[in-house]
C-alpha cells in the first residue's frame, strides 16, 4: 500500500529537496520544502528591518505574512514556487544573506507554531511528501515513511559549492563549510523542534552517491512494508 505521507529530515545540503522533489514527482504526490516556508519569514524580516533576534516581533511577523508554496510558474529549474505576499520569491529565500540568519529566525517557538499550522493542514489531504528538520519528529509525527538523509559535511559543502556554481555564484568551499556546521549546530541545539532523526527513521546516508543512487535507495525505503 502506498503511505499517505512520507517525512524526509536531515542537515543542511544532505539532498532532501533535490529527492524529496524527485520522489514526489514519481508518486504523483505533492511535494513540500518546509525549509522554503523559514527562509520566506527570514527574508521578510531583512526586509522590513525586523532583527533576527527579536522573538515577538518574528512571531508577529509569521503570523502575518502569507506564503505560498506551489507548482513551478517558470521553467527555470525551479522545483517549486514561493510566493511571499504575492511575489514570487523563489530563488531570493536562496541567497546567502538568508542562509546566514535563517536558523535563528526557525529556532523562534512563535514562528514555528505558526508555520506547524499551515505544514499540517497541507499534510492532512494525505499524498505528500515533506522534508526539512523536524517532520517525522514534530510535524507528522504519524507519517507512514520516515527518512533521515544525510552526508559527511565536506560532501554537503561540495554540494552546495557546485549548486551555486551552477547558477553562476562562487563561493569558497571552506566558507561553505563553515556555513552549513553553524546552521547544524543551530538547527540541533535549538530546544524546540531541533533537528535529529525520528526513533523509526530509516536513516540513508548519502556520500559518494550520485542523485539517481540516493533516490533509488530512498525509493526502496519507501516500498518497504515492513515500516509501518
Ligand atoms: O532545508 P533548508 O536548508 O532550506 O532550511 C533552511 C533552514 O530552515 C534550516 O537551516 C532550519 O534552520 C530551518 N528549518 C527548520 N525546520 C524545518 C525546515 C527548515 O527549522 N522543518
Amino acid at each position: 500500500m502506498r503511505p499517505r505521507t512520507i517525512a524526509i529530515d536531515g542537515p543542511a545540503g544532505a539532498g532532501k529537496s533535490t529527492i524529496g522533489a524527485l520522489v514526489a514527482e514519481r508518486l504523483g504526490y505533492l511535494f513540500l520544502d518546509t525549509g522554503a516556508m523559514y527562509r520566506a519569514v527570514a527574508l521578510a524580516a531583512l526586509d522590513r528591518g525586523v532583527d533576527p533576534d527579536a522573538a515577538p516581533a518574528l512571531e508577529k511577523l509569521a503570523q502575518e505574512i502569507r506564503i505560498t508554496i506551489g507548482p513551478p510558474t517558470v521553467r527555470d529549474g525551479r522545483a517549486y514556487t514561493v510566493l511571499l505576499d504575492g511575489k514570487d520569491v523563489t530563488w531570493e529565500i536562496r541567497d546567502a544573506r538568508i542562509d546566514r540568519v535563517v536558523s535563528q529566525v526557525a529556532r523562534v517557538p512563535g514562528v514555528r507554531e505558526a508555520m506547524l499550522e499551515q505544514q499540517r493542514g497541507l499534510a492532512a489531504r494525505g499524498r505528500v511528501v515533506m522534508v526539512g528538520r523536524d517532520i517525522g519528529t514534530v510535524v507528522l509525527p504519524d507519517a507512514e515513511r520516515k527518512i533521515f538523509l544525510t552526508a559527511s559535511a565536506a560532501e554537503r559543502a561540495r554540494r552546495r559549492e557546485e549548486e551555486l556554481a551552477a547558477r553562476g555564484e562562487q563561493r569558497p568551499r571552506q566558507e561553505l563549510l563553515h556555513e552549513i556546521l553553524r546552521r547544524d549546530q543551530l538547527d540541533s541545539e535549538r530546544p524546540v523542534a531541533p533537528l535529529r532523526a525520528a526513533d523509526d527513521a530509516i536513516v540513508v546516508e548519502t556520500d559518494g552517491q550520485s542523485v539517481g543512487q540516493a533516490l533509488d535507495r530512498v525509493l526502496s525505503v519507501i516500498a518497504r512494508s515492513s515500516q509501518r
